[in-house]
């Protein structure tokens, strides 16, 4: 058997086909032993009352015998006979083949085998006169019985396999028919040959039974990875979108520069123009470059112990600079050192980005609060400013690559690309944290990072 594969309708089918046989198999034993000690307690019973009645019709009168047992109704396949105390027989012919010796004896039933048959002996004797008492002997044939059972074992043999083959042929149609969802199911994920096909469906009509549970998975499935699906190639057109703006300048810059040869001025301006565009593509292929790693999960962080509020101090101060030409003010509140185990790289990378936006959508003479707080198991951060703030219709998507509430104002900032909240998210989430967003449109924003503390 080994190495054959069976269909699992057909493994079923051959399952309760062999369960069928084995009760049926019990079922038919059983039966046999049932009716053999049933007849045969019959035969018993009724060879008692026959030898007990005919000993009744045997009277003794005026010193002769008189037997009345041919009058009587008795069973074909009895024999009465009638002894004297000495064994001579008085009445009745022995049956074909049965040996005569056998002791006489009350109220029990003898059992000889002769080899080719079997008989029961039942003795009594008269007791109508108490001057002559004679044994009156029964003797049954068993092969009546055995005939009688051997016509059940004979209809059982053909009923047997005709019941097995039936269960059988209906058991498969059965299994077949409560398959049938499955071969659809097989059907449907058979037709998706391509990305294209995952908005398809498996449809599903019937009990809400384990099938419906698998087609309810399926389906389920198929939404995630269309969703999954349309992400990718959404992201594929954003950063060539994304690419494709810097290169066109710089391929137009490029062109005018070279026809400023008299002009070095204009030639400069140009140059410059370049520098920042290929420093914009150069942060955007970084960011992509970082985040396709993340994708593939080949990101090694390097942990180490570090201070955090050390850290949110060097960011303000990179960005200070930054903060002054908006008129923004930069507040750190803390409530002492706080000792991180993380990726100092990739925290500073959280922070800068958070913070730079605070700026780029504060409002002059705005503020960026950085609060940081440490509890027992946790450490947390919030990155508060009183700019332009998030609509709530946007706070869902802003996490999604290349997503810009505003395009046309996020277009005049170098790097900016929608790449950055992304990333942070990345960050934090690579960090086992979580980030949440609270903002109002025109009010400010507040992010709240919570991390998690570890030991180094
Ligand atoms: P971008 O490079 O465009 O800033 P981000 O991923 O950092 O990309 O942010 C995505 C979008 O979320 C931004 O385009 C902006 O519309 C919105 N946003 C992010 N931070 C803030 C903030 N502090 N205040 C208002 N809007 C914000």
């Amino acid at each position: 058997m080994r190495g054959i594969k069976f269909s699992i309708k057909l493994k079923v089918t051959l399952w309760y086909t062999f369960f069928d046989l084995l009760i049926v198999g019990i079922i038919f034993i059983l039966l046999i032993k049932g009716s053999q000690s049933n007849l045969l307690g019959g035969y018993q019973k009724t060879l008692i009352n026959t030898v007990e009645n005919a000993a009744e019709d045997v009277e003794y009168e005026d010193g002769k015998l008189e037997i009345d047992i041919e009058h009587e109704d008795y069973p074909s396949n009895i024999r009465i006979l009638v002894y004297t105390l000495n064994g001579e027989k008085v009445y009745g012919s022995l049956p074909y083949g049965f040996i005569e010796k056998i002791p006489f004896s009350v109220e029990e039933i003898k059992r000889e085998n002769t080899g080719e048959k079997e008989w029961y002996v039942y003795d009594t004797y008269t007791d109508n006169n108490e001057e002559q008492v004679y044994w009156v002997r029964g003797i049954l044939s068993i092969d009546s019985s055995t005939i009688a059972i051997s016509s059940i074992i004979g209809t059982a043999f053909i009923l047997l396999p005709l019941l097995v083959l039936l269960a059988a042929v209906g058991g498969y149609i059965v299994t077949k028919h409560a398959f049938k969802p499955i071969d659809n199911l097989n059907h449907a994920i058979a037709s998706i040959d391509s990305g294209n096909d995952l908005y398809k469906r498996i449809p599903y009509k019937g009990a809400k039974d384990e099938i419906y549970t698998l087609t309810q998975n399926f389906n389920e499935m198929f939404i995630r990875l269309e969703e999954a699906f349309t992400r990718e190639k959404q992201f594929t057109s954003d950063a060539s979108h994304e690419l494709r703006t810097p290169i066109a300048v710089i391929k137009a810059e490029c062109e005018y520069g070279l026809m400023q040869k008299e002009n070095p001025l204009e030639m400069q301006s140009s140059l410059e123009s370049i520098l920042r565009q290929s420093q914009t593509m150069s942060a955007l292929v970084n960011q992509l470059l970082m985040l396709a790693r993340a994708d593939k999960g080949t990101v090694q962080l390097s942990k180490e112990t570090f201070n955090l509020c050390e850290l949110v101090e060097m960011v303000v101060e990179s960005l200070e600079e930054e903060a002054e030409e908006k008129q923004i003010k930069l507040y750190i509140f803390r409530q002492e050192d706080i000792a991180f185990y993380g990726d100092q790289t990739l925290m500073m990378r959280l922070f800068i980005n958070l913070v730079s936006n605070g700026i780029y959508y504060g409002n002059a003479e705005g503020y960026v609060k950085i609060r940081l707080e440490e509890t027992e198991h946790q450490i947390i951060a919030y990155i508060e400013d009183n700019g332009i703030g998030i609509a709530k219709v946007h706070q869902g998507k802003i996490w999604n690559r290349f997503y810009q509430v505003d395009p046309s104002r996020s277009k005049f900032r170098a790097g900016s690309s929608g790449l950055g909240l992304a990333m942070v998210k990345w960050i934090v989430e690579m960090h086992q944290g979580n980030i949440t967003l609270e903002s109002e449109e025109g009010k400010g924003s507040t992010f709240k990072i919570v991390l998690p503390k570890f030991k180094g």
